[in-house]
């Protein structure tokens, strides 16, 4: 099922989750457990991060630097495979821009599409650290619209080659928004001028960057709105874990976090996942107070605190 039937034939509030594909050299046994962990809580959906290949540099004994470059969390769509066929859950493949031709994009569409996912986020992913050889017959996609728009061609059977045989690929196409804007932009209503641009191109929903103030996502919201974005916007939190976060969550993802959590959280340092369920818990009601279209958790594969903000919602 889609995304937005989903959101269109909700009777009640909807959760869905993001994980990321294990780490090189885990088993599948990983997605086993986080799914089972996830199960009783009845997701509406999963979605399963992309990554694009980094360079890693290794010095030898003899003092030579050998690189290599390759993907630190392959798997994106054999996860979404097991998810959708074994779990018997929606899940959503993201796709990203950077790092992939446009014919690896139009190989990974066809795949999911064999595999019955039906759910796509396509992002562009951020700068690669180093320089992939694209060769003279090969494209590539530089913005999320550009992503948006061959999804959209294939949904119309229009593949990047003529082919006679064609058929349409049917699928929901997701797009990210950031509510405190995204890093890049000059200013919001730059970033919003895209956003619609993703959307005018075939986007049917937007998936939010997480934030920790529900106010930031319904100015957020209101802003989208007066800009006439009409499709549906999706929350996505996070729960606050440990002390590091409390540096890493603001320079990765360049939002802010409450003070009101930040002063709570160095006073109680030992206390943290406590205050980050409670804090959770807290946003979660008011989104639900303001019936939202589903709530979006980024678990990063850890369920633990996630059963105990949810448990409170879903019985
Ligand atoms: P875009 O929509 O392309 O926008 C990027 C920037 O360019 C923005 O500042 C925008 O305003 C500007 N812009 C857009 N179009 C144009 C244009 N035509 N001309 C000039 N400027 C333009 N990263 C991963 O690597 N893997 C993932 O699985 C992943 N999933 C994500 C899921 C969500 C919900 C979110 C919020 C982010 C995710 N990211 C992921 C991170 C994402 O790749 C980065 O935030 C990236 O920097 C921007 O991606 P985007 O799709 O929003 O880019």
């Amino acid at each position: 099922m889609k995304v937005i039937d989903h959101i269109n034939n909700r009777k009640g509030p909807l959760f869905s989750f993001e994980i990321v594909p294990p780490p090189r050299g885990r088993t599948v046994q990983d997605i086993f457990d986080i799914i089972n962990a996830l199960v009783p809580f009845k997701p509406s959906w999963i979605d399963v991060t992309a990554h694009s290949a980094s360079a890693y540099y290794n010095e030898r004994a003899d003092g030579t630097v050998q690189r290599r470059i390759y993907k630190k969390r392959p798997g994106t769509i054999g996860i979404c495979g097991i998810i959708q066929n074994r779990f018997n859950i929606d899940t959503v493949g993201h796709l990203l821009c950077n790092g992939f031709t446009k014919e690896e994009t139009e190989d990974a569409l066809i795949e999911l599409n064999f595999l019955g996912v039906q759910n796509i986020l396509a992002v562009r992913g951020d700068g690669l650290n180093y320089k992939k050889n694209i060769a003279k017959d090969r494209s590539v996609n530089l913005y999320a619209s550009d992503l948006v728009s061959q999804m959209s061609s294939i949904k119309r059977g229009l593949y990047l080659d003529e082919l006679s045989l064609a058929r349409p690929l049917n699928f929901c196409v997701g797009v990210a928004g950031y509510p405190e804007k995204h890093f890049e932009s000059p200013s919001l209503k730059q970033d919003l001028f895209y956003l619609k641009k993703k959307v005018e191109l075939g986007a049917e929903y937007i998936m939010t960057q997480m934030f920790f103030d529900n106010q930031k996502y319904f100015d957020f919201v209101a802003a989208c709105r007066a800009e006439g974005i009409t499709v549906p916007i999706i929350p996505g939190i996070k729960i606050l874990k440990t002390k590091n976060q409390l540096q890493s969550i603001p320079s990765n993802f360049y939002i802010d976090l409450p003070d009101e959590l930040v002063e709570e959280a160095l006073k109680n340092p030992e206390h943290i996942p406590a205050i980050g369920i409670r804090w959770a818990q807290q946003q979660v009601e008011g989104l639900l107070k303001a019936d939202v279209p589903d709530v979006h958790f980024y678990i990063m594969n850890d369920t633990e605190l996630v059963v105990d903000v949810i448990k409170k919602f879903r019985q």
